[in-house]
């Protein structure tokens, strides 16, 4: 009998996983599930986690002193680096447009629009921040509804999603705290070690073993020689661990979805009420990424004459793309990214190598796509315009917050404060799209890997590597 194709192996542990986590949620086996099941699904990615950060370490130090010449590096670089700028922000305009023209945050209801919007005011007024769209309610409210609005932000406040949001609030302050070079600061290590050490670190990890890897290839000898073949047979031997993984990988995938979707049982009146507030917002920003993965990706790798039929490229992606959705982590997913890279598109070494582990880090244009749709939508709920200048400066601070974004579960939400921050909207209304983010961080993330593959074979083709 023909073997199954791993990713359709992977597909139908999906939707076992999902199939078991309604029966356990409708026989009250949650708790089992959570117990039992879950805990495989994070062995599994701290497998990944715990690979991926010397995988980056010894692919890159061996991937440039492969090139042989520091200047060529130099060119991939830059070209790297524009085509990430490019795609992201070519993601925001996307999500700004549909956003603008489904307006899912515009509310129907008079009363509902006009406490929403007062609630805006108050908050605006506490913090005292400029309403700048000339519109203020807050003037002609009479002394029961302030009280009635002040009432609301007190419970607010109060609520178990606003409880969430604080607590995440306290590294977004941290963030927006910084000065503008502290991004270039944040790259170079003060400790190699600790950098090592922290998954989020791992831009630190990718300066330093370009810096290796150049300094290397200017040492002659047989010294050099010695210590490149140590790094090329390290980076096989991390190759090989991702193979043994993956090889489990339908087995993982389906505990971590049925551990998921365990944790985050919601009674069906919840899902209802969620669906019925945040539906909408929730359809237009998976529009958006599906518009990114079957329109926008094909078209630039046809662009640029990469001779990949998209069926193709789909069918070798699959599996990092499976793992990015069932992990919601661009981190956790680049062994496996790379790997499908390799193997399945032919994309050599020589450019995945560093490519890759910069767009998991700097490149998300699944994560930017949904600050831009989510920000408007919140300033849509409130009744607040936003200017053409504003919706442009968006632009500019969502593709700084997707580059600041680790490439972990969430972090694109605790960017979207800033982002909120930065157009004069309150950093808490996150709370709001709170309930939906886990899925909409699982098709982002999606998107987020893809697009670093396709600017990766775009480099190999203009490199003439493919
Ligand atoms: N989970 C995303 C990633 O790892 C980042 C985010 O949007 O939260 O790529």
């Amino acid at each position: 009998m023909k073997k199954l194709a791993l990713h359709w192996k992977i597909m139908i542990a999906m939707f076992l996983g999902v199939v078991w986590s309604i029966i356990s949620g409708t026989m009250g086996m949650n708790d089992f599930t959570k117990d039992w099941i879950d805990p495989f699904g994070t062995i599994f990615i701290n497998c990944l986690k715990f690979i991926a950060v010397p995988l980056v370490l010894f692919s890159i130090i061996s991937g440039v002193s492969g090139l042989g010449d520091p200047s060529k590096l130099g060119k991939i670089g830059l070209k790297t680096l524009g085509m990430y700028l490019i795609t992201t922000v070519l993601s925001i305009s996307l999500g700004l447009v549909l956003v603008n023209a489904f307006s899912p945050g515009k509310q129907t209801n008079e009363a509902t629009k006009r406490t929403n919007r007062l609630k805006y005011e108050v908050w605006a007024n506490n913090n005292s921040i400029e309403i700048k769209d000339g519109k203020h309610l807050a003037a002609s409210m009479s002394v029961e509804e302030a009280d009635k609005i002040n009432g609301l932000l007190a419970a607010d406040e109060g609520s178990a999603d606003m409880k969430k949001v604080m607590e995440k609030s306290a590294q977004a302050e941290a963030n927006r705290k910084q000065g503008p070079l502290q991004p270039l600061v944040d790259m170079v290590p003060d400790n190699l070690i600790v950098s090592l050490g922290d998954g989020k670190l791992m831009l630190q990890v990718i300066f330093f073993a370009l810096f290796f890897g150049i300094a290397l290839t200017l040492i002659p000898g047989d010294n050099s020689r010695l210590v490149r073949n140590f790094f090329e047979g390290m980076n096989d031997v991390f190759i090989k661990m991702v193979h043994i993984v993956m090889k489990a990988a339908p087995f993982f995938v389906f505990c971590l979805m049925a551990g998921v979707l365990a944790r985050s049982a919601n009674s069906t009146d919840e899902l209802l009420d969620i669906f019925i507030r945040l539906g909408k917002y929730a359809l237009v920003v998976v529009a958006g990424l599906m518009l990114m993965l079957f329109g926008f990706y094909p078209m630039l790798l046809r662009i640029f004459g990469v001779n990949i039929k998209y069926r193709d490229f789909f069918k070798g992606l699959s599996p990092a793309q499976f793992l990015a959705f069932s992990t919601s982590s661009s981190a956790a997913t680049l062994p496996v990214t790379i790997e499908c890279a390799n193997n399945n598109l032919k994309i050599p070494d020589k450019i995945t190598d560093f490519v890759l582990p910069i767009g998991a880090t700097v490149n998300m244009d699944g994560t930017s796509l949904y600050q831009a749709v989510a920000v408007i939508f919140l300033a849509q709920f409130h009744d607040v315009d936003l200017s053409l200048m504003q919706q442009i400066g968006i632009v500019g601070t969502a593709t700084l917050a997707s580059i600041g974004a680790a490439a972990v579960p969430s972090a694109g939400l605790i960017m979207l404060m800033i982002v909120l921050d930065s157009v004069g909207l309150n950093p808490m209304w996150v709370a709001i799209v709170l309930p939906v983010d886990r899925i909409l961080d699982m098709c982002r993330t999606v998107i987020n890997v893809t697009s670093d593959v396709t600017v990766s074979a775009i480099v190999a083709k203009t490199e003439k590597q493919l």
